[in-house]
């Protein structure tokens, strides 16, 4: 059987209430994560500003111009190849608020290239599926992005996303009001019940960012995964009504 209370879990694993840093801490051991932006701003914004919150020691947005927080590193220039070689880069995160195109799929190759733990979301992940090779990934797909990604599949949602985790040899998660979670190993696990005021725009945004703030100082993608969901849905029930993503990032 699989299932879990998001708050239960996150009593569980105490990290994933964001353990303090020891006395050996400093910026870049907490993890240092590049955000890569599409056209849409705010997405841009929203998962490198939830990304800080959620303990990334830094934190570069490349292709953004408009950010949340003065310690993060907006970068417009070509400087995004540069910043996936840095040794010091934890993770990448590479999708919210990119829709398909020949320089998605060029941002989406020289992020595979690099061989860093990546965040794909939205269009990003059938942009890498073929080429996703032994890359440690997590992909966060809605339903729609899914049924693009995975086609074919069948059955529950339980089944799909298991079969999905296998296929793709990554961690999945399958976003909806009934969350699953899978890893290509059979770890498995369901959020439940979600929160549906995350159902508005850019909460997407900023769950791949907090993914990538675990990735980023090395946590297991599976136990990345859980802990940014169970987060999500924490903090969303926690602000409840009129909830906007921005609420979720200063959450
Ligand atoms: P996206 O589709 O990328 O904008 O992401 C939306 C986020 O909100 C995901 O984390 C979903 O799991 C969550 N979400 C969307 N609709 C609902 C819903 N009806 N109930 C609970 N969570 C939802
Ligand atoms: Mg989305």
């Amino acid at each position: 059987s699989i299932g879990i209370d998001a708050g239960r879990a996150m009593r569980t694993l105490p990290r994933w209430q964001g353990a303090a840093p020891d006395a050996s801490a400093h910026k870049f051991r907490r993890g240092m994560l590049l955000v890569r932006a599409g056209p849409m701003p705010g997405a841009a914004a929203l998962s490198a500003g939830a990304a800080l919150r959620a303990g990334a020691g830094y934190v570069v947005a490349s292709g953004a111009r408009d950010v949340p927080f003065a310690a993060i590193i907006a970068e417009e220039g070509e400087s995004y190849s540069r910043r996936l070689a840095d040794p010091r880069l934890g993770a990448a995160v590479v999708g919210p608020g990119y829709p398909a195109s020949a320089a998605l799929d060029r941002d989406v190759a020289a992020a595979l290239e690099s061989g860093k733990p990546l965040v794909l979301d939205a269009a990003a992940i059938a942009a890498a599926l073929p080429g996703l090779g032994e890359t440690s990934a997590i992909l966060t797909p809605h339903e729609g992005e899914f049924a693009r990604a995975f086609p074919g599949l069948t059955g529950s949602k339980v089944d799909r996303t298991r079969a999905a985790a296998k296929r793709a040899g990554a961690v999945v998660i399958h976003k909806g009001a009934d969350t699953v979670i899978a890893a290509p190993d059979g770890r498995i696990m369901a959020a439940w019940p979600g929160s549906p005021w995350l159902a508005t725009a850019g909460t997407g945004d900023v769950l791949a960012g907090a993914c990538g703030a675990m990735l980023a100082r090395g946590d297991d993608a599976f136990d990345a995964a859980v802990a940014a969901v169970g987060w999500h849905i924490l903090r969303a029930r926690a602000i409840g009504p009129g909830l906007v993503a921005d609420d979720l990032v200063k959450a």
